[in-house]
């Protein structure tokens, strides 16, 4: 059973589902711009939505460094599906937090079992990038009743998961920009209508929606967390996860251009010289470049991920750099093996042209890359780090 697995094991499971199933999905995923269905389900079969879901609940009971291994890995072949599973750990790990019993009966079991998916929903068309401060409202309707009024953009997995975890301000009538709850809503609430298919330049088979919340009515029992519990949640679960799905699959893109122009560098003969490319010294010194900048990446993902699952709290600067960091990983990697794979990588759908759109993401994806080293420095200078 997957629950009795040590992370080799794991690690091992995502490697082999990642070389089959979603390796053989994969440019259907990016060229038809398709939902990697059959991924997913594959990682679902295997235990592996459970990554993150305690023991006692039938998963995994894993952290941020086996989620960022498991992103990494995915990364490597189709980074639409390391994203949607990701975010599906993410939308886990917040709903795990502070499970009641009702919670963990309805979510995070089936989650375990594989027959539950979910996702998050936090950014809106109103604060972008800025998605602490959402302003979907959440009204408490009656003693028993929440009702959830709001926009959301971006929602990984839109339409396709069974429940979204759904950022809100406080409850009603006393909050204020800065609160922050979470609630669970099941896909089957009526009042939830969502935005046309997604077509992005990359990252394509995410099925990133936007969903209008009219008015959908929860039960109280789907707070996530307590009242006043606010903040909390940002620092201490939405954050790390989030940004840790996103480093390990953006290092896995950065991975997989590396893998793909040293490969090039060694197949790419000239006739007149009847020299390959990897005998080049100026080649041979970019390649080298390229893979040092991988590996400090790397070393920076693993330590920081390692050192959160510890409980340090000197986590917190390393998991908002980590993130930054691959952003500019990726990107500068891919670009530079495009360079270095010559015309041929130009090809419209060359691998390295998927990797291109789908690095180009990390910058944009929030926190923005911008807003990381912000908060850095404002921590490294005794400000506080939110904006107001
Ligand atoms: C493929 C993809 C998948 C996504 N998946 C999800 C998901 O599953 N769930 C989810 O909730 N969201 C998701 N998002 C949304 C994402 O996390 C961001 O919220 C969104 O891309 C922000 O876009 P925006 O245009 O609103 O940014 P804006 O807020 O308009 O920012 C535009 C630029 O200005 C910069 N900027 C803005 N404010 C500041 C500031 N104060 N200081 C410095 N720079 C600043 C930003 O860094 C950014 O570079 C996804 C986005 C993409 C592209």
């Amino acid at each position: 059973m997957p629950y009795h697995m040590n992370l080799d094991q794991i690690l091992q499971l995502v490697n082999q589902t990642t070389q089959t199933v979603i390796q053989d999905e994969a440019p259907r995923v990016d060229q038809e711009a398709q939902w990697p269905e059959e991924g997913i389900r594959a990682l679902q079969r295997n235990g592996l939505a459970g990554l993150v879901v305690p023991r006692e609940e039938g998963g995994m009971g894993q952290g941020l460094y086996a989620l960022a291994r498991a992103c990494e890995t995915i990364g490597t072949v189709s980074a639409s599906t390391a994203l949607c599973y990701g975010m599906h750990c993410v939308g886990t790990a917040v709903i795990a937090a502070k499970a009641t019993n009702q919670q963990r009966n309805e979510f995070l079991q089936p989650i375990a079992a594989g027959e539950h998916l979910t996702t998050l929903a936090l950014s809106e068309p109103g604060t972008g990038s800025h998605f602490y401060f959402p302003q979907t409202q959440l009204l408490l309707q009656s003693d028993d009743e929440y009702l959830i009024r709001g926009s959301k953009t971006f929602v990984t997995n839109g339409g396709k998961a069974d429940s979204y975890v759904v950022s809100t301000m406080g409850i009603e009538p006393d909050a204020t920009l800065h609160e922050f709850s979470c609630v669970v809503v099941e896909k089957d609430r009526s009042g939830l209508e969502w935005g046309g298919e997604w077509k992005g330049l990359g990252m394509r088979g995410n099925s990133s929606r936007s969903l209008t919340l009219n008015d959908v009515r929860v039960p109280v029992q789907n707070l996530l967390g307590e009242r006043g519990d606010q903040l909390w949640y940002v620092f201490q679960v939405v954050a790390p996860f989030f940004l840790t799905a996103m480093s390990g699959t953006y290092l896995g893109i950065a991975q997989a251009a590396f893998d793909n122009v040293r490969q090039h560098l060694m197949d790419r003969t000239h006739r007149h010289s009847g020299m390959s490319l990897s005998q080049l010294a100026l080649l041979q010194h970019r390649a080298g470049m390229l893979w040092a900048k991988i590996e400090r990446t790397r070393r920076l993902i693993y330590h920081a991920t390692e050192l959160a699952d510890q409980g340090d709290p000197a986590a917190v600067l390393p998991i908002l750099s980590a993130k930054a960091e691959v952003a500019h990983c990726a990107v500068d990697v891919v670009n530079e093996a495009m360079t270095l794979a010559g015309g041929i990588a130009y090809r419209d759908n060359s691998r390295l042209d998927v990797l291109l759109r789908d690095a180009r993401a990390a910058h944009v994806m929030a926190p923005t890359t911008d807003l990381l080293y912000t908060w850095l420095g404002r921590a490294l200078l005794d400000q506080p780090i939110l904006d107001s």
